[in-house]
């Protein structure tokens, strides 16, 4: 559907009111390649990577039967402000496949080609970019973090042109398809855009809808109530996803209103990243180093101020704001305990005591000022003897000698202290090591080896894919002989930062 045509337009992309899709078809690709598939993926979805045509299908040259072609329209809050209608710009869904033991899941071909919402833009992902999508989200499944999910990587034998500059001139790099997976891709940009346009129909059968295929309890809830359980719900999830994206120090990047799942996923793998040395002020995002709006420690903030723009596109379906509200202090509350809950259990602490946030608050102090490995400093604490507990034994976690000889006192002192305070909670041993095995990743997806994956990649290797894929499958056991994938960052890769097309 039109704006009607008295609508100023004037300086707007094209707009598509009245409808929360456009039916869209993938542009063929001269030569696709399958290159990588999440086995685990495939099985979920009855898709093997050895059905004849797959290459094709999921580069977007051929249909299986009842697959279709759409986008959907979105808005956004970016960087703080309203920025109008976005929308699908080159993620095109296939439909969906009702599995038997996985629920509703979606397709969508991320770079399948332009849509009715890619304004200038050319609708491509390059394979850079892919191949972070791609290895990121699986690996945050595998390490228990709510996500998206990718079924396959494939080159489709496209040259792209992005931000990469050689010599002055924007270099021509290898294109790439992701197939992204997910019971759903509706963001909380998906409510904002209707609502901002005053269409409360459409935000209301939009709402409805979502109830229904994705909160099916809330559905047939009398009157508002429905629709203020799924608030409630939507800030439930987004607090626990928050609370797991500190305890595996994943930095988004880019959190927009239009990249929050309304399941509470983590969506959209930009220019996201990996603390290294522990830092909450840290971001990957290089377009938003002057401000860090999306640095590592303020994305549970961020995560709320993104839930009220979400309240406040859902409040023409609400007589007051009181239930909203009452999603909101939800939020903080859940954030709260789950952070909490998370931050023990990381140090093995089974039952919670009275003093226990200050011992998480001081070592974050000493993992900052003697900037630490943080997935190095946690995994190797297991093995603390904690009858002589020495800073020796998390030798592995330090970057810099200097920073270490400066809190290498008070770190003894805090490994005394929570020796002491292991040994008076009495839980057994195994309890414990078994608690923080679990909580604490060997592997995650660090910046330089997706970087290294990347490089063997566009030479034509796709080995390095294929071992961080298998790796970071298993992040939280010992892999031996895969040392290599579970070190520092080395110094070479300090200020390599990701990428965000
Ligand atoms: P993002 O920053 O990835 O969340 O993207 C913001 C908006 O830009 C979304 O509407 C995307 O679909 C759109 N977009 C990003 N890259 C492209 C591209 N290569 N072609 C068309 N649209 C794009
Ligand atoms: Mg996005
Ligand atoms: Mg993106």
């Amino acid at each position: 559907h039109e704006l009607p045509a008295d609508s100023d337009t004037s300086n707007l992309p094209r707009q598509v009111a009245g409808a929360a899709f456009s039916w869209v078809d993938p542009t063929p690709v001269p030569a696709p390649r399958t290159v990588a598939v999440a086995h685990d993926v495939a099985g979920m979805l009855g898709i093997p990577a050895e059905a004849p045509g797959f290459a094709e299908v999921f580069a977007g040259n051929a249909r299986w039967p009842g697959m279709t072609g759409y986008a959907m329209a979105y808005g956004g809050h970016q960087f703080g402000h309203w920025a109008g209608q976005l929308g699908d710009g080159r993620a095109i869904g296939l439909g969906e496949v009702l599995t038997e033991r996985h629920g509703r899941q979606e397709l969508q071909l991320k770079g399948a080609g332009r849509t009715p919402y890619s304004r200038g833009a050319d609708g491509r992902a390059v394979l850079r970019s892919s191949i972070r999508e791609f290895l990121c989200s699986e690996a945050m499944h595998h390490l228990g973090v709510p996500t998206t999910r990718a079924l396959s990587l494939v080159a489709t034998g496209e040259a792209v042109v992005r931000d990469v500059m050689y010599d002055g001139h924007p270099a021509p790099e290898p294109g790439a398809i992701v197939c992204r997976v997910a019971p759903s891709f509706l963001r909380f940009g998906s409510y904002e855009l209707p609502s901002s346009r005053g269409d409360i129909a459409l935000l209301r059968r939009l709402t409805d809808f979502t109830l229904a295929t994705h909160y099916p309890a809330f559905a047939g809830l009398p009157g508002e109530q429905g629709h203020a359980a799924f608030f409630v719900e939507v800030c439930e999830r987004t607090a626990r996803l928050m609370a797991h994206w500190m305890r595996v120090g994943f930095v988004h990047g880019v959190m927009n209103t239009d990249n929050m799942s309304i399941l509470g996923l983590t969506i959209d793998y930009g220019p996201y990243g990996w603390v290294d040395n522990f830092d909450p002020d840290w971001t990957p995002n290089t377009t938003d180093r002057a401000h860090r709006r999306y640095r590592f420690g303020q994305q549970p903030q961020v995560a709320y101020w993104n839930l009220q723009r979400l309240a406040q596109a859902l409040s023409p379906l609400f007589a007051g704001v009181e239930a909203l509200q009452a999603g909101l202090d939800r939020y903080v509350e859940t954030f709260e305990a789950t952070d909490a809950a998370f931050s023990a259990a990381k140090l093995g602490l089974v039952n919670a005591r009275e003093g226990d946030e200050a011992l998480v608050a001081d070592l974050r102090g000493l993992l900052l000022a003697g900037e630490m490995d943080m997935t190095i400093f946690y995994r190797d604490l297991a093995a603390l003897d904690l009858a002589t507990p020495r800073v020796g034994s998390l030798g592995a976690a330090f970057y810099d000698e200097a920073k270490r000889a400066a809190i290498d006192d008070a770190l003894q002192a805090w490994l005394r202290r929570y020796a002491t305070r292991v040994r008076e909670g009495e839980s057994p041993d195994t309890e414990r090591l078994a608690l923080m095995h679990a909580s604490n990743p060997r592997y995650v997806l660090r910046n330089y080896l997706a970087q290294q994956a990347i490089d063997r990649a566009e030479q034509g290797d796709d080995g390095g894919i294929h071992e961080l894929l298998d790796a970071l499958r298993r992040p939280y056991d010992e892999q031996p002989g895969r040392e290599h994938l579970a070190g520092r960052r080395p110094d070479w890769a300090r200020e390599r930062v990701g990428c965000s097309m």
